[in-house]
């Protein structure tokens, strides 16, 4: 069993992870500044530092102890990103270099970071692997690859053993049996939350239906959270050697817009009110991944359905 620091672990993803980690019997401390994540996510049976990962005393106080890291800590809003792209290299990109000097400066050589598929851009391709060229159209895309490329060098320069996932649409929430930990972003920006809190007098915005799709809505890879936890608790457990690996992590097919609505329709037993908007910036119109290096690397196939998802993200929604 390890002892594992888990940055951004009071938020939607990472407070996840967290509790995934505790039932799996891990130890586990969460590292989280509470500007985006939240207070009550944060499981009783962990460790938790409320530090800004631009506190390198504070990450070097609480890397001691732990093993290996999953980082999820940073802001992750692709329009913000654009608003504030040196806020986001300095928390996304500075913020993960002091993770590395801290472990380096502790001894831990594991990690697994949450990188993303804004790193690939605007593909013309689909699916994607992951020696798809990346070309991120947004600041948010280019402080994951830097990232990654951060720790490539790393792995190879103080022999980190370091997996990159990078996620497509990650959506679901998971119940712990007392309560729901899911996405309570504010903002909200995502489809799924937006589509299941749409009312006639705040319709769901669609952003484009001229798009060179069947529908003509876009279409993405859609996986749930749940998952999406385990196939980080297997990269972490395979972190051995020396080494850098970057694998995507989706469901490998793709649904529109339009077929998510159509969805929460069947599931919430009642119409979805939306409105058709202009097309958002940098919106590829489909992204897909290939998730065959997962299959291979991790064993690791998603068996959450989109259903599942909006069910989940349903319930968890406060
Ligand atoms: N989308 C939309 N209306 C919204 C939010 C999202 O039409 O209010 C579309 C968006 O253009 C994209 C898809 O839904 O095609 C998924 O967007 P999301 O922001 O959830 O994730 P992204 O793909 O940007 O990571």
């Amino acid at each position: 069993m390890s002892h594992v620091l888990v940055t951004g672990g009071a938020g939607y993803i990472g407070s996840i992870a967290a509790f995934q980690l505790l039932e799996a019997g891990h130890d586990v401390t969460i590292f989280d500044d509470l500007s985006t994540g939240h207070l009550e996510s944060i499981d009783s049976r962990a460790r938790f530092v409320e530090a800004s990962l631009l506190d390198i005393s504070k990450l070097r106080g609480a890397m001691s102890g732990c093993d290996s890291v999953m980082h999820f800590g940073g802001k992750s809003l692709v329009g913000e990103s654009v608003a504030k792209p040196e806020l986001y290299m300095q928390i996304n990109v500075e913020g993960s270099r002091n993770v590395l000097d801290a472990m380096k400066s502790e001894g831990v050589s594991r990690i697994v970071f949450s990188s993303s598929a804004a790193t690939y851009g605007e593909p013309s391709a689909a699916p994607i692997s992951e020696d798809y060229e990346a070309l991120p159209t947004n600041p948010y895309g280019v402080t994951k690859l830097r990232v990654d490329e951060l720790l490539s060098e790393r792995a190879t320069v103080d022999g980190f053993a370091a997996t990159s996932l990078r996620y497509f649409n990650v959506a679901g929430a998971l119940n712990t049996g007392s309560k729901w930990l899911g996405e309570f972003h504010n903002p909200e920006t995502h489809l799924i939350p937006k589509v299941l809190q749409a009312t006639v007098s705040n319709p769901l915005k669609v952003f484009g239906n001229d798009w060179p799709t069947p529908d003509g809505t876009c279409i993405r890879d859609y996986v749930h959270v749940v998952d999406l936890i385990e196939a980080h608790i297997t990269a972490l457990g395979q972190l051995v050697n020396p080494g850098h690996c970057i694998i995507n992590l989706g469901s490998g097919s793709g649904y529109s817009v339009q077929e998510v609505i159509s969805a929460a329709e069947k599931i919430l037993g009642r119409s979805i009110p939306t409105e058709i908007d202009s097309r958002r910036a940098g919106d590829p119109a489909v992204l897909v991944a290939s998730i065959e290096k997962a299959q291979k690397e991790l064993n690791w196939s998603p068996t959450r359905s989109l259903e599942s998802m909006i069910q989940d993200s349903h319930k968890a929604a406060r």
